[in-house]
């Protein structure tokens, strides 16, 4: 007997973080910025009207408002509904070729969900021992490749000579560079999308920006590229930017000052984190993101999670090969981490 349930699409999700109910949890599992971000957000909730109206399609005032600021025209941008929106899009619009389309086997652990879910083909490139991306395992045919600078969870970065040599072999093909972490000490490729019209720069709100709620992430790279984004996105949901989104993120480019601050801090407190956590016989490679990825040379990660929790103190631990002796945590603010130290030290006396 035939049921509609043989006929169901059968994916495998993408799992997030945990986002606990409780009260009184320190919360450092998904990556948030501690801070609140630019006053300038509120303010512009004030301009908000006719929400009874539909929003502009093309959300023109936020792409725009991009664009000056990476010194872009509004055709060098696409924006959407976090970062994951925009690559999701990116994936359906370039991806579609027989050949597989590579990424690490460590890293953001939505690629190969939607490789899944829209049906491409795709290759995990395995990390070398030091968790770093092999250039040379990109240089094969391929029908795209996808890579996060710094990469997740590992928290590395790739120089930029070295993702130029990625682009210099991959000419034929789209080339994505997910930018989530890059505010947080690296150089973004957003200047190679001048010379390789195949490079697609994407970056977030979600993270530098403090804006995680609101779900504003956008594309860069050639007006050709972009076009062929919107006309994927149009053909799929056109008001996908809501206009709370659309102003406030236009807004809060206009603080500067504010934006360095709180990048300035979460920086600052990365590097002091870092000491404190070799103290205590973590190891770790060095991050230029807003987590670190650390492995403690006694107790298993995933005691360390558990006990944690216990203790309201929430980090991410992933159960995976390679990767199950590490946990991602999140910098927070400087007494975030005091805590989660005094938890540790508390912890490691009493064993
Ligand atoms: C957080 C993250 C994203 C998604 O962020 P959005 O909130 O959807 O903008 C994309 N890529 C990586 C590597 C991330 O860590």
């Amino acid at each position: 007997m035939s049921s509609w349930r043989d006929n169901v699409r059968k994916v495998e999700p993408y799992t997030p973080g945990e986002q606990p109910k409780e009260e009184g949890v320190i919360k450092l599992n998904t990556n948030e910025n501690p801070y609140p971000p630019s006053p300038k957000a509120m303010e512009a909730v004030s301009q908000i009207k006719n929400l009874r109206k539909y929003p502009d399609p093309a959300a023109v005032k936020l792409t725009e408002a991009i664009a000056s600021y990476h010194g872009l025209s509004k055709e060098e941008v696409f924006v959407g509904v976090g970062s994951d929106d925009v690559l999701a899009i990116a994936f359906m619009t370039f991806f579609n070729s027989d050949k597989p389309v590579f990424f690490p086997d460590i890293t953001y652990s939505f690629y190969p969900v939607w490789a899944e879910l829209f049906e491409i083909p795709y290759e995990k490139k395995a990390l070398d021992q030091e968790f770093k991306i092999r250039i040379k395992d990109y240089a094969g045919e391929n029908g795209g490749v996808v890579f996060p600078n710094p990469n997740a969870p590992t928290g590395i970065l790739m120089p930029l000579d070295e993702v130029e040599e990625i682009l210099k072999g991959n000419q034929d093909v789209v080339v994505i560079v997910d930018e989530a972490y890059i505010d947080f000490g690296g150089t973004s490729a957003l200047e190679l999308t001048r010379k390789y019209e195949n490079l697609l720069v994407v970056q977030t709100y979600s993270k530098s920006r403090s804006m995680a709620g609101l779900r504003i992430g956008y594309a860069m790279g050639n007006k050709d590229l972009i076009r062929a984004m919107n006309d994927v996105k149009y053909s799929y949901n056109s008001y996908t930017m809501n206009e709370p989104s659309i102003l406030m993120g236009a807004a809060v480019l206009e603080d500067e000052e504010y934006f360095q601050e709180t990048r300035k801090k979460i920086i600052d407190t990365r590097e002091w984190f870092k000491e404190e956590m070799k103290g205590l016989g973590f190891t770790f490679p060095d991050s230029k993101a807003n987590f670190l990825f650390a492995s403690h040379e006694k107790f298993a990660a995933e005691e360390l999670f558990e006990a944690a929790k216990e203790k309201k103190i929430y980090v991410r631990y992933f159960d995976q090969p390679r990767i199950n002796d590490y946990l991602r945590i999140t910098i927070g603010t400087k007494e975030e981490m005091e805590a989660l130290l005094d938890f540790f030290r508390e912890y490691f006396k009493e064993k």
